[in-house]
């Protein structure tokens, strides 16, 4: 069976040698050594200042919107997974959405401004599949109107836009490192915040509100425990072997199925991360016909973001015709350091057969 990823597992003898300072210590959980060093190392490998490890990558987008005390609305994207509408609801938010730019699958700047009322709080735009939204334009409606600004860049872990990290953009920024993620810590993820203050205390917030020993507010339990750390640290290591492996196999897609199907339009400043390969079909049913002959010869491809977020059935009706229209037709191929020429060969020829 060759999925659509396969979670990336690390070298045993190295993930050991930090699983050993686990034993030697018996520190588990807590802010332990393991953690803190990751923190380092990622702060340092991304190019940012400010980062709150966390044990999902939902975690911090609930984080940021307690943080920034967010009230109201919140615009966001149809066109992600279901965590990014998801955590606002839960936060009690009310999602409005802004359709998508039909090329870069970003959400379309014109339509935030369209959407913004007297109720508008922030702002939730995703880097989707590691492709940088229009930050700039974003970032002037934002201040304009007084509201934050969060991106979840779920996918947008080692992307460089004009040379310096994507995350350094927005009020704040979050990241997972999900299994099925580029990069991962079995569950895990990340909240990138502009000060220290802010980082500060979205660390008391996620250990039940306590800092220096005292409860100070309301706060959850996010931390992320050392046996994560430990398997970030090792896989950190591979970090650039991984995207080079997944650019070889992307680029071979490109070279092989761009007469056939679009790519994703990547905007000419971004350092892309290849964490995914989407190709977007003439029609649906060419979709459904290359799944179904992918699925015999047990290939699967993955439909992401399908459905488009409007048409969930706990979203008041609010259709979003390019978002349902590039849901409809983008099927995510399979990516992963691992995937073997002769697999890859495979799935660029039967695809091609059926088109
Ligand atoms: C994976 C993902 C999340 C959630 O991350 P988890 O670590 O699975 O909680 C949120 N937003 C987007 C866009 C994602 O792809």
């Amino acid at each position: 069976m060759i999925n659509v990823t396969k979670a990336y597992l690390p070298d045993r003898k190295k993930l050991d040698k930090y699983i050993d300072r686990i034993y030697d210590t018996h520190w588990l959980t807590n802010f332990g050594p393991l953690h803190n060093e990751l923190e380092e190392r990622l702060k340092e490998y991304l190019g940012i200042d400010h980062m709150v490890l966390m044990s999902n990558g939902t975690l911090p987008l609930q984080v940021a919107m307690h943080l920034f005390g967010l009230k109201g609305e919140v615009i966001t994207t149809p066109f992600s997974f279901v965590a990014t509408t998801s955590a606002i609801m839960w936060e009690k938010l009310c999602p409005v959405f802004a359709d998508i730019d039909p090329k870069t699958y970003c959400i379309d700047p014109k339509e935030v401004e369209t959407k913004i009322t007297e109720h508008t709080s922030a702002i939730l735009p995703v880097h989707v599949y590691g492709n940088a939204c229009d930050v700039e334009e974003l970032e002037i409606i934002a201040k304009k109107n007084d509201i934050k600004l969060i991106y979840d860049a779920a996918h947008a872990f080692g992307v460089k836009y004009k040379g310096e990290s994507l995350l350094k953009w927005g009020d704040a920024a979050t990241l997972s490192f999900h299994a099925t993620k580029l990069y991962h810590t079995i569950e895990g993820g990340a909240l990138i915040t502009r000060d220290a203050a802010a980082e500060e205390e979205a660390k008391a917030m996620i250990n039940f509100g306590f800092n220096n020993g005292e409860i100070e507010k309301i706060g959850i339990n996010a931390k992320m425990n050392e046996f994560s750390a430990a398997m970030g640290l090792a896989i950190l290591d591979d970090i650039d072997l991984i995207i080079e492996q997944r650019e070889i196999i992307y680029n071979k897609y490109a070279s092989s199925l761009s007469d056939q199907v679009e790519f994703i339009k990547v905007k000419k400043e971004v350092d892309f991360n290849y964490a995914y390969c989407p190709v977007k079909f003439e029609s649906e049913d060419d979709l459904l016909q290359v799944m179904s002959i992918l699925d015999e010869n047990n290939i699967n491809a993955r439909r992401y973001f399908y459905p488009s977020l409007d048409t969930l059935n706990f979203i008041d009706e609010q259709r979003m015709i390019i978002s349902s229209n590039t849901s409809d037709k983008v099927l995510c191929l399979p990516i992963y350091p691992g995937l073997s020429q002769d697999h890859q060969n495979d799935i660029i020829k039967l695809i091609r057969e059926v088109l």
